[in-house]
């Protein structure tokens, strides 16, 4: 997954441009650009490739979710719905606009379990925040009936799953926003940034006002814009702008690569009959930037996590015992502890974490191990490397 092992001269080339012209922000200086416009451009290529009419860029992908959030008018006492597998920004992002994260179970696919999604609505749900890990997705058709039937947005954290797919619609552009993260670990890098893509022009309106300090954008004299609504900083900056489009731009090459590699370690898997892998819903189409697949039981799985790790079969998780993607180790959310006073309605809309217990989660992440696929490997190292994790996993049986 990671597009920071291919940095090269293209991106060198975009930071360059903006180095040598000395504007660093998005917006205004238009006299002293000489037409260098990095975020509006990597908006347009974003744009291009997820079929989306409007991509809004920001700082990070933690803040691509609270302005997708924010955007749709989510905030005090909604519940929106989210998986106990995902990255801890889904709540973070939730809570900071005061709304009430309801965390409820995931299926084979890893991702949220339509019907546990079902039984969680309430009078106060809001929103339906799935969350696409691993490269792959959540069973969308189901969700996206769900969300219609009860009238609930669906918002989508693509973060992990830039250019996978479902029913040829690019993952990110299915609900009614999308969220994507330009972090250092992700398929595109842009060392920090994110992107919100909508095609409700609304929506659009609200993050490109919201996502600096609610600023209107009319006219070119930023001192002289009005604020028709309150807002915060969530910039992304013509630096980190100029990495991003760079990367953007090659993500079909990084996305054949990983489809290379991944092929070759399935292949390899599919051998052992007590593999099975994650499920991949009808129509859809992983982006291949991790393999994720299921062992027999806990147990074995702790084995081969361990094996993987002595024979230097790197970069795989067994996130049953990791602390930043699973519920199992979050008691920082749990027992809510706070830098700053939390309010009445969150306190009390999030009390059921403290005894809540999902098995059928733990069923599901206790088995499965997740394996990112580099750019950097030669087809020689990944036959290697698929090698030995054949030797491993049968080691461990
Ligand atoms: C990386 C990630 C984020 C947050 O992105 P940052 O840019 O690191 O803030 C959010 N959700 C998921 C699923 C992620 O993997």
């Amino acid at each position: 997954m990671p597009g920071f092992e291919l940095i090269g001269d293209l991106e060198r080339k975009e930071v360059n441009d903006v180095l040598d012209n000395g504007v660093f922000m998005r917006y205004g200086f238009d006299g002293m650009r000489n037409g260098h416009w990095k975020a509006k451009e990597l908006e347009a290529e974003l744009g291009n490739q997820l079929k989306s009419k409007h991509v809004q860029l920001v700082s990070n992908g933690t803040a691509a979710v609270t302005v997708a959030l924010a955007a749709a008018g989510v905030g005090a006492g909604d519940e929106v719905i989210m998986p106990t597998f995902t990255f801890v920004a889904s709540f973070e992002s939730i809570m900071l606009l005061g709304a009430i994260p309801i965390l409820v179970d995931i299926d084979d696919t890893l991702g949220l379990d339509p019907k546990a999604v079902e039984t969680a609505i309430t009078p106060k749900t809001k929103a339906v925040m799935v969350v696409q890990m691993c490269g792959s997705m959540a069973r969308m058709g189901e969700l996206q009936s769900i969300c219609k039937d009860h009238n609930l947005l669906l918002i989508e954290d693509a973060c992990q799953a830039i250019g996978a797919t479902f029913k040829g619609k690019p993952l990110g552009s299915i609900g009614d926003l999308g969220c994507f993260s330009f972090d250092f670990v992700k398929t595109i890098t842009s060392a920090e940034g994110g992107a919100v893509i909508t095609n409700n022009e609304t929506y659009y309106t609200n993050a490109d006002h919201y996502t600096d300090h609610g600023h209107d954008h009319v006219g070119s004299d930023r001192g002289a814009e009005t604020h028709p609504f309150l807002g915060y900083n969530f910039r992304i900056s013509e630096l980190h702008a100029a990495v991003g489009l760079a990367q953007a731009k090659r993500l079909p090459e990084f996305l054949a690569i990983q489809k290379r590699n991944f092929g070759i370690i399935r292949d390899a898997l599919s051998e052992i009959p007590e593999v099975t892998f994650r499920a991949v819903p009808e129509g859809g189409e992983e982006n291949y930037g991790f393999i994720s697949f299921f062992l027999p039981d806990l147990d074995i799985a702790n084995k081969v996590s361990a094996a993987f790790k002595e024979d230097g079969v790197d970069a795989c998780f067994h996130y049953y015992n990791n602390n930043w993607h699973y519920i199992r180790r979050w008691d920082h959310l749990k027992e809510l502890k706070s830098l700053f006073p939390i309010t009445k309605e969150v306190k009390e809309g999030i009390s059921y974490l403290s005894s809540a217990e999902f098995p059928q989660s733990d069923a599901y992440i206790a088995r499965n191990i997740s394996c990112l696929i580099k750019l950097s490997w030669t087809e020689e190292q990944v036959k290697e490397r698929a090698a030995k994790m054949v030797k491993a996993i049968k080691a461990s049986l």
